[in-house]
């Protein structure tokens, strides 16, 4: 399985399951040496909203880093669509403990 298949049914996983995101989540991969994961959210050409996520593969050595690094950015797709600010406060502190509790991850 690649990176690409595995990290794809995580994100089917974790928007539907346990975020309940309305909006399509779209994940690139990529080397970017600057960051480990990025989010952004756009409009397509008809006005319907959609999550865009990179993740570089260079920065997050692990799957389990890429696995928390996904999540990470899965927390800001969350944040944006119940209008929370896109940040580290305490919506974001909320679901790392979430995760630590249930899974025994630590998203930084
Ligand atoms: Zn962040």
């Amino acid at each position: 399985m690649t990176s690409e298949e595995r990290l794809g049914g995580l994100v089917i996983f974790w928007s539907n399951q346990v975020f309940k995101l309305a909006y399509p989540v779209l994940v690139k991969l990529n080397k970017a040496k600057s960051y480990s994961g990025l989010y952004e959210n756009e409009l397509d050409d008809d006005g319907f909203a959609y999550h865009y996520v990179r993740i570089s593969l260079l920065e997050n050595k692990t799957e389990e880093e890429q696995r928390d690094t996904l999540l990470h950015e899965l927390i800001h797709c969350w944040q944006y669509e119940n209008r929370k600010n896109v940040a580290h406060g305490a919506s974001f502190k909320k679901w790392c403990d979430y995760f630590k509790t249930n899974y025994g991850y630590d998203i930084k």
